[in-house]
């Protein structure tokens, strides 16, 4: 069982809690067509400390609700968002992203990278679609399988750790059933998870374990989340974040 406090505490100084790019958010925004001049009306749900708010601050006319299940990211989401001079576009939710307290009809966009899974892809994507107007887009990042076939150890392990692990075809299928109309996919590139993410993860260790006197729970999330970058390198070819960017029918 992980230490919630411990797992926040290692992410909490990195730019991202999951793969990502700035240029990869850029890219997802890039099949949406909107008016540049008009005020938007944009959640990030699952923003961690912000990399995906603040890139979408920066490009586009927009008010962002920026929400989070964690008020120590949002803490830091305001911190750099200042920094960044965006702060007038961005207000902080803290909630839950299966109860979100959200006016129902009202959002252009609803985005979200590396944190639907939390609630699982077709529940999230079903739960979320109330909240945006028609023709709306929904914009996600979710596991997928790159490959029709792979190693049965990274099989095992995903089937196990995230049930609804699938293709891209059968992520876009469950936008169809549930009334969107697929825009645009592509995945992550490997430098979005190692350059970006796992690297200055793997960098922060000797501090996160010196923070925490080297107990035991620290050592051990340390071990797992080494263990699930090993797992990573190796099996890197046959899975990514696909990004989905679909639009409400
Ligand atoms: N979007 C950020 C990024 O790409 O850097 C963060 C991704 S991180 C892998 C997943 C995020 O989901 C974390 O910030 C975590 O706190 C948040 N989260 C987990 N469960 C949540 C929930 N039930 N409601 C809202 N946020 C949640």
């Amino acid at each position: 069982m992980m230490n919630f406090e411990l797992l926040v505490d290692l992410h909490i100084n990195e730019y991202r809690q999951g793969p990502g790019s700035e240029k990869e958010t850029l890219k997802a925004l890039s099949f949406l067509e909107f008016i540049e001049t008009s005020d938007l009306k944009v959640a990030d749900i699952g923003c961690g400390t912000g990399a995906s708010t603040i890139a979408l601050a920066k490009k586009i006319n927009a008010k962002i609700t920026a929400i989070d299940l964690f008020p120590q990211f949002l803490d830091i989401l305001k911190e750099n968002a200042k920094k960044e001079n965006v702060d007038d576009k961005i207000e902080t939710l803290e909630g839950s992203m299966t109860d979100l307290p959200l006016q129902e009809a009202s959002f252009d966009i609803l985005w979200s990278e590396g944190a639907i899974y939390n609630m699982g892809f077709a529940e999230g994507v079903k739960q979320w679609k109330k909240f945006l107007k028609k023709g709306g887009y929904l914009c996600v990042s979710e596991i997928t399988w790159t490959t029709p076939s792979r190693d049965q150890e990274i099989d095992e392990y995903w089937k196990v750790n995230y049930p609804e692990v699938g293709t891209a075809s059968d992520k876009i299928k469950i936008l169809e059933e549930n009334g969107y109309s697929p825009v645009g996919y592509f995945f992550l590139s490997q430098d979005s998870w190692i350059k970006e993410y796992y690297q200055p993860l793997i960098n922060s260790f000797s501090n996160f374990l010196e923070r925490h006197n080297n107990s035991e729970d620290a050592q051990l999330i340390v071990k797992e989340t080494q263990a699930e970058i090993d797992l990573y390198m190796k099996h890197k070819d046959v899975y990514s974040y696909g990004f989905y960017v679909a639009r409400k029918v």
